[in-house]
């Protein structure tokens, strides 16, 4: 039997609280003790075994099966020394979770002595079945051999008792079933392309790698709440619910206090990934009720996404001690904000200097334009690349509410900047500049600091915002991969800095002197990607308009987004860059369509069998009552006393049935319409179908679930409700 909402009630209110027992004294004595990180390694491992894996980890070099013996020993002792029992390659399919194949260490040999057994061979390179993961017709059926094989750069952790490397994950053909094979790729072109760039001002930066500080944001649920709502269980979604009288309107939550056992939960999670080396800094409260965020200090792109993905995992068990479940989906609740993942990007060279932040002399002020110019750009020239990496069936559902930047990708400047790029625009003249001319623009480079640093303005509704430093990319979703997007931006800036560099060097070769070229390529590309840039807000319908005459592009239905993985421009674009084959781009494409359709069949199908056994069921014993206390009135009555007492009892019972007979004639006519979309062969017709077919239907049955619960006894309603769910601290 379903656990039933009284019972879940009641059983909140006998809750021992959980101890707050986060000592937070010390931090540095435990952070990254769980971490074989650089530090560790010098003590566990030869110095040449530490020299191979550092200059590896640096220069992206292949380890020498021998020391991978070495380290691989070193390792285990240090495992075991953490509590590791087992190990696993740790690894990041395309469904947006992380899988592990767990392994023991024991080894029993033929005369039955025991012993832990790791080597080389276990830590580069295993052989998952992985049959059952998404691999978009990459892997035929019966070659199900994937392999893993060891990233060095992102450090093994111990977590719980098992020891984690984190891995690539690749066919037995070679191409790539993960998200951290192209992110690699894509890392690596552009530390090459903005390596180079930096070279035009700075001889001494030898190496430039792009920085992620990922915002995540979530939901928490009593787990006995949880546990008597299937549809949370089975999708992680409320599939019906009325809205609570009271819920974010008051705008209380933003700035309101931690609730107690909240904030046992958040410093139990903080030093848990203090203890994974996860720097972890800001905690608050969100918009919605029991909403809540976390954000780290940023980090190299490739540990940073290692990083988000963890932390969700680590979310995920802990919670569980503390009575929570938490909830990564994009949109758990109707009426409310949904849950997104701000991933703020910038570029960082070798000699500490952040690419995106404007320096103290002129000079590194056009170093700081030709990267913001450039990022503009490519934002100009794959938008619509950018906006697929971020589709899937929950982000829909958030998109388009006032919650989220809308489906129009531009890019938030600020008024300041935005003047600067004016000025650049407008002041550089056709040919060569005159003294005083470069003199002037030296002046108003040099106030970039200034008009930055008071900058204070700040537009929530742009999906790519310019925050000072870095921009803030907003659109991707709560459960997903950080890695999506930052392959797709990183391949494309990188792109946009070879075009820039190839332009200028050629002006340079006709006479033009350096700074001269920089300007001219530079205004050229403020004037072609003007039509990003929108300072205003992104929510309103004059947006929408102004987007179309600027020729954007403003499509939300997820089939429809993610042609853009598909199209000549991306296809070419990955492949030239080596980051993937047209074929991995085609796959993703297909099992971004999969999920899709899955996913809003498992919704469907568990929204027809809540509304048929629970919801139907109490509906007609609630119908059934009144029916009995008219019959009793009419017993009691005479005939005008009786048609008085009685209207209003009739209309309930009336709205009772109507909304009832309306819900059982549609949820059959919903599972046709499955039935059709299943035979379906063809997977873009078949995820427009889902999409545009099954997907109202779902919501109309919804409406009327949610009338009926407005009206039903309250007694025996069968699931926790919206007020129960947000306010249950
Ligand atoms: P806000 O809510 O104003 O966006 P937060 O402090 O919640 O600010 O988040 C800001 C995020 O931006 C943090 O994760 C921070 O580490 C990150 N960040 C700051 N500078 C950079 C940078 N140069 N590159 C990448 N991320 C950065
Ligand atoms: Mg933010």
């Amino acid at each position: 039997m379903a656990f039933s909402r009284f019972k879940a009630l009641e059983k909140i209110l006998d809750r021992e609280p959980v101890e707050d027992v986060s000592d937070y004294s010390n931090i540095s004595e435990y952070f990254g003790i769980n971490v074989f990180d650089s530090k560790t390694m010098r003590k566990y491992l030869s110095k040449e075994a530490f020299d191979e894996v550092t200059e590896s980890i640096k220069k992206g070099k292949r380890i020498d099966r021998k020391i991978a013996d070495q380290i691989a020993s070193g390792m285990k002792s240090w495992a075991l020394e953490r509590g590791a029992k087992r190990y696993t390659h740790w690894f990041q399919p395309l469904n947006d979770a992380t899988a592990e194949k767990h392994d023991s260490f024991l080894k029993i040999e033929d005369d039955g002595e025991s012993f832990e057994d790791f080597n080389g061979e276990m830590l580069v390179q295993q052989e998952p079945d992985a049959s059952s993961l998404p691999s978009g017709g990459l892997r035929d059926t019966f070659e199900a051999r994937g392999y893993t094989a060891w990233d060095p750069a992102s450090p093994a952790f111990v977590f719980e008792d098992t020891l984690c490397i984190p891995t690539i994950f690749i066919s037995y053909n070679g191409d790539a079933l993960d998200y951290k094979t192209p992110l690699l790729k894509a890392l690596n072109r552009i530390e090459k392309s903005a390596t180079s760039i930096c070279q035009y001002f700075d001889k001494n930066v030898k190496s430039v790698k792009s920085t992620l500080g990922w915002e995540q944001e979530y939901f928490l649920v009593d787990s006995a709440l949880y546990q008597a709502r299937p549809d949370l269980v089975l999708t992680d979604r409320t599939l019906m619910g009325h809205s609570s009288a009271k819920d974010q309107q008051l705008e209380d939550h933003y700035f309101g206090a931690i609730p107690q056992r909240v904030k046992a939960y958040m410093k139990d999670l903080e030093k848990e990934c203090f203890k994974l080396g996860i720097p972890v800094k800001t905690r608050h409260n969100e918009v919605a009720p029991n909403q809540y965020e976390l954000a780290p200090i940023f980090e190299e792109t490739n540990k940073a996404v290692d990083h988000n993905q963890l932390t969700m995992a680590v979310m995920k068990k802990l919670a569980k001690k503390h009575n929570f479940e938490v909830l990564l989906h994009e949109k758990p609740f109707e009426g409310v904000n949904g849950s997104g993942k701000h991933n703020n990007w910038s570029l960082a060279t070798d000699t500490g200097v952040n690419l995106l932040s404007p320096g103290k002399k002129p000079m590194e002020n056009v170093q700081f334009l030709v990267f913001m110019v450039n990022t503009l750009k490519a934002l100009n020239e794959h938008g619509d690349l950018l906006r697929a990496s971020t589709a899937s069936h929950g982000n829909e559902r958030r998109f388009g509410a006032n919650e989220a930047p809308p489906s129009i990708i531009s890019a938030f400047l600020g008024s300041q900047l935005t003047e600067v790029l004016d000025m650049l625009e407008k002041e550089v003249p056709e040919k060569e500049m005159t003294p005083d001319k470069k003199t002037q623009i030296k002046l108003d480079l040099g106030k970039i600091p200034e008009i930055l640093a008071d900058n204070t303005d700040r537009n929530r509704t742009s999906p790519f915002a310019f925050t000072g430093n870095r921009f803030e990319f907003r659109s991707v979703g709560s459960s997903q991969n950080c890695a999506a997007s930052l392959i797709v931006l990183n391949t494309a800036v990188a792109d946009q800095l070879e075009s820039f560099k190839k332009e200028t060097d050629e002006l340079i070769e006709q006479g033009y002197k350096k700074d001269d070229a920089i300007f001219r390529i530079l205004r050229k590309y403020i004037k072609e990607s003007r039509r990003i840039q929108f300072e205003g807000d992104g929510y309103s319908e004059e947006w929408i308009e102004e987007a179309k005459r600027r020729g954007l592009t403003n499509v939300t239905n997820v089939p429809d987004v993610l042609k853009s993985y598909v199209d000549g421009k991306s296809l070419d674009l990955f492949e030239r860059f080596n980051v993937m084959t047209k074929s991995e781009s085609k796959a993703r494409y297909h099992i971004r369509l999969e999920m899709y359709v899955k996913n809003i069949q498992i919704e469907s199908r568990s929204l027809g069998d809540l509304v048929v056994n629970h919801i139907l069921p109490t509906a007609i014993s609630y119908q059934n009552k009144l029916i009995e206390n008219l019959r009793g009135l009419k017993e009691l009555f005479d005939e005008d006393t009786y048609e008085e007492v009685a209207s209003g009892k009739l209309d309930t019972i009336e709205r009772i049935a109507k909304h009832s007979s309306y819900i059982r004639s549609k949820v059959p006519e919903m599972i046709n319409q499955r039935k059709i979309a299943n035979k379906m062969d063809d997977i873009e017709e078949q995820a427009q179908y889902y999409g545009k077919t099954i997907k109202p239907m779902m919501d109309d049955i919804r409406y009327h679930v949610d009338k009926l619960e407005l009206i039903i006894d309250d007694e025996i309603w069968p699931l926790p409700k919206y007020r129960e769910l947000l306010f249950t601290k």
